[in-house]
């Protein structure tokens, strides 16, 4: 199973890049991780979009980049006012500060309110061309028609039909971050599984990562035969009734030496 990072990619590797999207499917967490995939691949600054490496990645990681703005309602408002989206059009007119693109996401997009979506309508009819928007909506059939036709519709699969290999991207997400706090809070998530299936796919889909990962250069030799050690040791103990406690520690010491 493809985890939302890899399912963006696809997406973008195939074709050319949009000046609108809508990401829809999934819960809102996942939407919004496949924004920040695709707002990466706006910025990112070599020809493998995202690279995961380049300084413009490295910051978007981490939510610095000046060049991706998030917004969408604020606390428990009901809509998204048009107030907010001529804020956001107005930030669209003015040339990004490092890389070519300056990426817009506006969360739960579908909240907008019709005048809201009226101010948005018109940047989307003659989009700056360097601004690019990536609305996040669980019902996209509520925006209108008009903002719709003029994006590009991304369906996510279901959220549980993701979570185990989701949890190995996490994984992976934290060693190319050498991140050791979203690593230990990965583990913790590792531990709390009770269902062994899940814990299975799991180890395959680390595994694939690994492999895939040391193809394309992410990661270094050290690190892949640590991860594929551990990922046999752990096919080995699961016949003998592993605990997710036990899988989730060699996992963390297998990391842990390389980030
Ligand atoms: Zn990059």
């Amino acid at each position: 199973m493809a985890t939302i990072s890899d399912l963006i990619k696809s997406h973008i590797s195939s074709g050319r890049l949009f000046h609108a999207y809508i990401i829809t499917g999934s819960d809102e967490d996942g939407r919004f991780e496949g924004a920040k995939v695709l707002a990466q691949s706006c910025v990112c600054e070599r020809d493998a979009r995202p690279c995961g490496v380049c300084h413009a990645c490295q910051k978007a990681m981490k939510g610095l980049h000046p060049d991706i703005t998030v917004t969408g309602r604020v606390g428990d408002d009901k809509e998204i006012k048009i107030d907010a989206m001529r804020a956001v059009r107005a930030q669209a007119m003015v040339m990004p500060n490092e890389a070519e693109k300056s990426v817009f996401i506006i969360r739960e997009a579908d909240y907008m309110n019709a005048a809201a979506q009226n101010a948005m309508l018109k940047v989307f009819e003659e989009p700056p061309s360097h601004a690019v928007f990536i609305l996040t909506a669980e019902n996209p059939e509520k925006l209108l028609g008009t903002v719709r036709s003029r994006c590009e519709l991304i369906t996510l699969p279901p959220r549980d039909l993701m979570i185990e290999s989701a949890l190995a991207d996490k994984f992976w997400r934290a060693a190319l971050r050498r991140d050791r706090v979203l690593l230990s809070s990965a583990a913790t998530e590792l531990e709390k599984e009770k269902d062994r299936a899940v814990l299975a796919d799991f180890i395959a889909a680390l595994k694939r990562g690994a492999v895939e990962r040391i193809r394309t250069g992410e990661i270094s030799e050290a690190l892949f035969t640590s991860v594929t050690d551990a990922c046999s040791d752990a096919e080995k103990y699961m016949i003998f009734n592993m605990s997710a406690v036990h899988l989730a520690g060699l996992y963390l010491n297998a990391f842990l030496a390389h980030v």
